[in-house]
């Protein structure tokens, strides 16, 4: 699909697009030499030097004597049409400033800089008189590679000698040592190395995949298949199809800790690493991978959402990988779901989808009964483990007191399993180690200053902590509010002191806490995880961080603290992600050859939701689910949209919201209905007031445009902040 982009001679009048908040394309002159339409320029604005894309032809209604000229084409691919679609597309659907959209697609830095320059060491011509093992190794290193190059450190490592040795080769001319730009190219992935053998179900997936990527067409699938069914498996052969066909790959993960695995796996399919794009990655990497996706120089990119706006040259496959995945959404600047833009981004760009999980969000589910994309389905666990046991322990019966939440079933369990050798995970999904502090003199529960939220203790950090806004203090000894002294008692658990139960129940045994917020780096909680993998642990205490991926092949027995916990509150999705995170963790039990179980403590055992898990009869849920959203006419079957209007003047947060409630003739054109305004479920965070509003309309309701419209009615005073977020995945 190239066509040759539109040029523009000197003089002439260009639109450039940049990162300023400004609500349009400003007009300039071509530079001397003219530029392409899509090239990356620095333009003058007021005294400032900024960044923006020559975005098509200048609109020529500004005073021809007062347009300026491009100071300069910087050194980069320009961007390609087909991304100047994507972002238009996705300023439209997510109401955002292309301003804002080009800042998302332009995240590298030193994007104007020329390219810097670094050592690397080639083969050379001339062969050492005297050759050591050391120096062999360098050289059959070399050879290995054909011509690739290398830097100093990387060539001593992979040939196991001091840099010094290298060193020694160069001055003797056997090595090459020369300055080369640093951003070079990713080593080739080699799609012909064998991949394992695929049972029957796999087999089948994998070459329906295979002969989807070759048609290089746009359209989407969802795989389904329960945890160690081989999804990943599955979805290499589609990435390698795509690599033989020469077009790139994109896999999405949900979460940084999951990278790591995952390249290990790439590197044993394909030989060699792709590139990863999300924060954990170095200045140097994000740098090298932005350049090398738009030259070509890259195959496959393993990153989170925002992977989506790299300047891929010819994107032929798109994995989103436990698709489901909350985390997917991205909750501030621009509010876009990844799941639905890579969706969009493979539509432009003639690429395949595959959509990954053992338990699809309600949307995959609804469009594959549309019809829109097709269900592969992997029906067994891969070889001879099979899925856990589950049943319920009714609390009830239970009696136990306020300070304890293992019940006597669940630890005869877990005691069982600690004689067999065997490992069991305690799931509960609230970090730290109390989520409430009261006062027992007054009955004070000690909260956020800056957020309608209650502090929570984190005893490991001896601090209360606000997850709202991530404020800390230490621990008060007097009660903030009566200042009664030594009369703060924790109450509720989180996973820190579920610990401290487990250590007094088990006493000699080795308790693995795995939570976010106890690991200071990506490094560390990937060392812990495989600590535990290789069964340096006996139990494992985790929160929602161990619900994705992992593999613990010791693992028999998953009991759940407090299944009922994600059914409260007013959340539209509050079944859907009970019923996702509980099938979830209970398929953590059982990996390998031993039999697993799972437990789920629950004080509502006859739930619609507690039974469907239980029973396992998925499509009868999904059924369900579908059907009451299409009775309320909300997601995936209508369309909502949150409007959040912040503060820190309260008065003005209602009256503006008000006077949005009252002028909504644009919506009700539309056939859409507006509630609120109402104080938001945190009504206040980091000092400011949020109210906000809902907006349903119909599925086929042109929202976008109508609420753009509305909110456009009102002056905005300057510190009130109005945020849209359409599909709204949270409702905090
Ligand atoms: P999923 O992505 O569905 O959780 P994986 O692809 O990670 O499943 O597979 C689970 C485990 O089983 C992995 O260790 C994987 O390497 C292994 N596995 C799956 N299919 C096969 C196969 N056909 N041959 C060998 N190992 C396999
Ligand atoms: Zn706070």
């Amino acid at each position: 699909m190239t066509t040759t982009p539109a040029y523009f001679d000197e003089g002439e009048l260009v639109g450039v697009l940049t990162t300023q908040p400004l609500d349009r394309v400003l007009d300039y002159k071509a530079p001397e030499g003219g530029c392409f339409v899509g090239a990356f320029v620095e333009v003058p604005l007021g005294p400032r030097k900024v960044m923006g894309v020559i975005w098509g032809p200048g609109r020529g209604d500004w005073d021809i004597n007062k347009v300026r000229s491009v100071m300069r084409v910087l050194d980069v691919v320009p961007m390609r049409e087909e991304m100047q679609d994507f972002l238009q597309r996705v300023s439209e659907y997510t109401i955002t400033p292309m301003s804002q959209m080009l800042r998302l697609a332009t995240r590298s830095p030193g994007l104007g800089d020329p390219p810097s320059m670094r050592k690397v060491y080639r083969l050379g011509d001339k062969l050492p008189d005297r050759e050591t093992d050391a120096r062999k190794r360098v050289l059959a290193t070399l050879r290995d590679y054909g011509g690739l190059a290398f830097t100093l450190g990387e060539l001593a490592e992979m040939a196991g000698v001091s840099t010094s040795v290298v060193k020694g080769l160069v001055k003797l001319g056997a090595v090459h040592e020369e300055e080369s730009p640093r951003d070079t190219p990713y080593p080739r992935l080699d799609p012909t190395l064998p991949s394992v053998e695929l049972a029957e179900d796999q087999a089948a997936a994998a070459e329906n995949l295979r002969a989807k990527v070759r048609a290089k067409e746009y359209a989407t699938v969802l795989l389904k298949g329960v945890t160690g069914s081989g999804k990943t498996e599955v979805y290499l052969e589609a990435v390698a199809e795509c690599l033989a066909q020469g077009r790139q790959a994109l896999v999405l993960l949900p979460e940084i800790a999951l990278t790591a695995e995952f390249l290990t796996r790439v590197e044993a399919r394909f030989g060699a690493r792709p590139a990863e794009w999300h924060s954990g990655v170095t200045m140097t990497e994000r740098r090298r991978a932005w350049r090398m996706v738009g030259e070509g120089g890259a195959q496959l990119v393993v990153g989170a959402r925002s992977a989506l706006y790299l300047p891929f040259q010819d994107l032929g496959l798109v994995v989103v990988d436990e698709e489901h995945d909350t985390s997917y959404k991205q909750e501030d600047g621009v509010l876009y779901n990844a799941r639905d833009m890579a969706v969009l981004r493979a539509s432009i760009s003639g690429g395949q989808v595959v959509l990954a999980s053992a338990t699809p969000s309600l949307e995959s589910w609804a469009n594959v009964e549309a019809g829109k994309y097709e269900k592969l389905e992997l029906t067994s666990r891969f070889g001879v483990a099979e899925l856990p046991k589950l049943s319920a322990i009714d609390m009830r019966d239970e009696n136990l007191p306020a300070t304890r939440w293992i019940s006597e079933q669940l630890r005869r369990k877990i005691e069982t399993r600690l004689e067999a050798g065997e490992q069991s995970l305690i799931f509960l999904n609230r970090r730290g180690y109390a989520p409430v502090t009261v006062c027992r003199a007054c009955g004070h529960q000690v909260g956020c200053d800056q957020c309608d939220a209650r502090m929570v203790e984190h005893r490991f950090l001896k601090r209360l902590m606000c997850h709202q806004c991530g404020e800390t203090k230490p621990m008060p000894v007097k009660c903030p509010s009566c200042e009664a002294e030594d009369r703060l008692a924790p109450v509720g658990p989180g996973v820190e002191r579920i610990s401290e139960e487990t250590a007094a129940l088990f006493p000699d045994t080795r308790i693995a806490v795995l939570s976010s917020d106890l690991f200071g780096s990506a490094r560390a909680l990937k060392a812990q995880i495989e600590a535990i993998a290789n069964g340096e642990a006996d139990i494992i205490i985790g929160t929602q961080l161990v619900a994705k991926g992992h593999n613990f092949p010791l693992l028999t027995l998953v009991g759940v603290i407090d299944a009922d916990l994600g059914l409260q509150g007013s959340d539209l999705r509050a079944a859907e992600r009970t019923f996702q995170l509980m099938r979830q963790v209970s398929g953590r039990a059982g990996r390998a050859e031993r039999q697993g179980e799972a437990v789920l403590q629950t004080f509502q055992p006859e739930h619609p939701v507690i039974r469907a898990i239980l029973s396992g009869d998925e499509e009868a849920f999904w059924t369900s689910e579908a059907a009451e959203r299409r009775h309320a006419g909300v997601p995936p079957y209508g369309r909502l949209a949150g409007i959040v209007l912040s503060s820190p003047d309260v008065q003005e947060v209602f009256d503006i919201g008000g006077i949005l409630a009252r002028n909504d003739e644009p919506l009700r054109r539309i056939g859409a209905q507006v509630y609120g305004p109402a104080p938001a479920p945190i009504a206040r965070i980091r000092g400011r007031h949020r109210v906000r509003l809902l907006v349903k309309a119909a599925k086929t309701a042109p929202l976008q445009g109508a609420l753009a419209q509305w909110v456009g009615q009102v002056k905005l005073p300057n510190n009130l902040r109005l945020s849209i977020d359409i599909d709204p995945q949270t409702f905090y």
